[in-house]
């Protein structure tokens, strides 16, 4: 195998010219300071009088050691959107570069890509929603410097073999974005142990999904330090509110186990039980915490379940998923509520 290029090797110039905003507290290194006069801030304290630590110091210390990596690889967002947002403005040129993605996937990164003027080249599944390696790598060229992966996959639930992924990074000439936002629900694993091998990944994770914190906002971005840096540097200073960096480091003392242990068993239920059901023509394996279930009138269904109150997923016009619904693994009382109702056509 060729010796790959440093990931600089595929940043946009100007971002590699770019000197960032520095802030008050940019400037401020330390010392005993009592008063603070230095940021134009009110200096009644009400809680959130002052601006928040821009660098997360803190909360990628914390994070960094849960995940066993050092602080330097960590980047925290305001979602897992801003980090695919970012993706784009560093390595991607406007109306120049290209990425490629696998399809069906998550929606943000033709948004994304749209936003930023970065045409997305989407590459379907194999049969069986399986990784086109191949084509992925094919469909790539010398514009391309993104390659979107999720892992496991968002809206088909299943998750791609870390080893075929990791020879992915090291046959793509470019940065490779795995999002492993629902990981914690995968047996597969994580590729965060690939990153000092492969320093074109990056690997995306989330607070929103198995950690319970979606309405707090915070996505995480892993990769090699010089990248980590990069998002660093082209962030709004302030990305993450001082009430978000508190509630997350006292939130993630918070042993979840038990719930991704139960939503995992209640998996499980689920996988054994929809099949039987009316109407249910193919349930589809998954590693993730939601099913897509093939249904024989997906139109129908999504209705009628929405007059009894219950909401899923219509996912029925997305190309590779006709006639599908994505359904969410609930509490163990919603989900007999689901499997009553889908037993039940006539209500
Ligand atoms: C839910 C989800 C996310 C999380 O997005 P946040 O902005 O962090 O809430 C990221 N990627 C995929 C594929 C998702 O389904």
């Amino acid at each position: 195998m060729q010796q790959k290029p440093s990931p600089l090797h595929y940043v946009r110039p100007n971002i590699l010219r770019l000197e960032p905003y520095s802030t008050a507290r940019d400037e401020y290194t330390g010392g005993n300071i009592s008063v603070w006069l230095d940021a134009n801030e009110s200096p009644y304290n009400n809680g959130v009088n002052r601006y928040p630590d821009p660098h997360q110091r803190e909360l990628k210390r914390r994070i960094a050691a849960l995940k066993g990596v050092v602080p330097e690889s960590v980047f925290v967002g305001n979602g897992s959107d801003e980090a695919i947002d970012l993706a784009f403005r560093i390595f991607c040129e406007p109306g120049r570069d290209n990425a490629v993605a696998i399809a069906p996937s998550y929606g943000m990164y033709k948004v994304a890509a749209a936003v930023n003027d970065v045409a997305l080249r989407e590459v379907r599944l194999a049969p069986g929603y399986g990784l086109p390696a191949e084509a992925l790598l094919a469909a790539a060229d010398a514009q391309t410097r993104l390659m979107w992966i999720c892992s496991p996959n968002n809206p088909t639930g299943n998750a791609f073999d870390p080893a075929v992924l990791e020879e992915l990074a090291a046959r793509f000439d470019g940065m490779l974005v795995v999002d492993e936002a629902y990981v914690d629900f995968s047996d597969r694993g994580s590729l965060l142990p690939a990153l000092q091998r492969h320093p074109n990944l990056i690997l995306l994770q989330t607070l929103s999904k198995a950690w319970g914190m979606a309405g707090l906002r915070l996505g995480l971005a892993f990769a090699a330090p010089e990248v980590a840096e990069l998002f660093a540097r082209v962030k709004y200073p302030y990305n993450i509110n001082a009430p978000t960096q508190a509630e997350v480091m006292r939130r993630l003392d918070v042993d979840v186990a038990p719930q991704v242990a139960e939503i995992k068993a209640q998996r499980a239920w689920l996988s054994g039980v929809l099949p039987g059901l009316p109407g249910v023509e193919h349930v589809f394996p998954t590693d993730a915490n939601f099913f897509l279930l093939r249904v024989a009138d997906a139109d129908a269904l999504y209705a009628r379940l929405v007059g009894q109150g219950v909401i899923v997923r219509n996912r029925s016009r997305v190309p590779g998923c006709e006639g599908c619904l994505r359904v969410t693994i609930g509490t163990p009382e919603e989900n007999r509520r689901l499997v009553e109702l889908l037993k039940h056509p006539q209500p």
